[in-house]
């Protein structure tokens, strides 16, 4: 049984097929998924599909890097409140994007500290997005973060920064499509980190991983990269898949799945 940690069911590139994709994930074992908002209204789709699959799917709130200029107090507001719903398990996701960079960094800045600062009054976990401002988020993350839980979702970054981003107790790392393609130091990563701090995911629709040649991404897709961190650290793909369940289970305190127990 697969938890995939992220991935956006709600997009549009889900439309005419969303339900289909969501039975084929159950149907092949993965019983949980997290879909976590990027603005106020992915955000509200989210949870609206959290709704509509009760125990099976989980929402977070939060506005992602790219849409940090739309991010208000009174959209804030709106998690606030919407973090209420037992459906919700998670900020974010949110973080720092300076590879795109389509906000400036410093209200990019400023938006991932609102979010810090949400999920500690909401006593949620974080969903962060990093990419080209690993230093940054570190930076801010021990000045606004102490104490905090939460995920560096689809990690990409090398031994060292992963050394770094576990120094943060609560937090986790999830490994995406990147880990199963070459040119990178995730293996050893993968390798090297406790088991107890690793997630899976597919960030669907994107990133679909190696040898998939699909088009988009699907949370069915969760098993292939679960078998490349079974391959690396040498396990079954049985114990990945239990150890990352319960990983996810604990890190975003899910109901525990009767399917689970079977
Ligand atoms: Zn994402």
């Amino acid at each position: 049984m697969f938890v995939d940690s992220h991935a956006h069911l709600d997009t549009s590139r889900f439309n005419s097929d969303r339900d289909a994709v969501i039975q084929a994930a159950f149907a092949g074992g993965v019983t949980r998924i997290v879909d976590p908002g990027c603005d106020l209204a992915s955000s509200r789709d989210a949870l609206a599909l959290a709704k509509a699959y009760p125990g099976a799917i989980f929402a977070g709130v939060g506005t992602h890097p790219h849409e940090a200029t739309t991010h208000s107090s009174e959209i804030e507001e709106q998690y606030r409140a919407m973090a209420r719903e037992p459906e919700v398990v998670a900020i974010g996701e949110f973080g720092l994007d300076y590879f795109r960079m389509l906000t400036q960094r410093e209200t990019q800045r400023e938006v991932f500290c609102a979010h810090l600062r949400l999920a500690r009054e909401c006593d949620l976990p974080c969903i962060i997005h990093v990419r080209d401002a690993h230093d940054d988020v570190m930076e801010l993350l021990r000045a606004h973060g102490q104490g905090l839980r939460g995920v560096f979702h689809c990690f990409s970054g090398t031994i060292a920064q992963a050394e770094e981003c576990l120094e943060f107790e609560g937090f986790l790392l999830s490994f995406a499509g990147p880990l199963t393609r070459e040119g990178n130091e995730l293996p050893e990563v993968a390798r090297r980190a406790p088991l107890e701090r690793l997630l899976v995911e597919t960030d669907s629709p994107y990133l679909v991983p190696k040898p998939l040649k699909a088009r988009r991404n699907e949370p069915l897709f969760v098993k292939q990269t679960a078998a490349k961190l079974a391959e690396v650290r040498g396990l079954t793909l049985e114990e990945v898949a239990q150890a990352t369940s319960a990983n996810a289970e604990r890190l975003f305190r899910l109901p525990r799945n009767a399917a689970n127990d079977a």
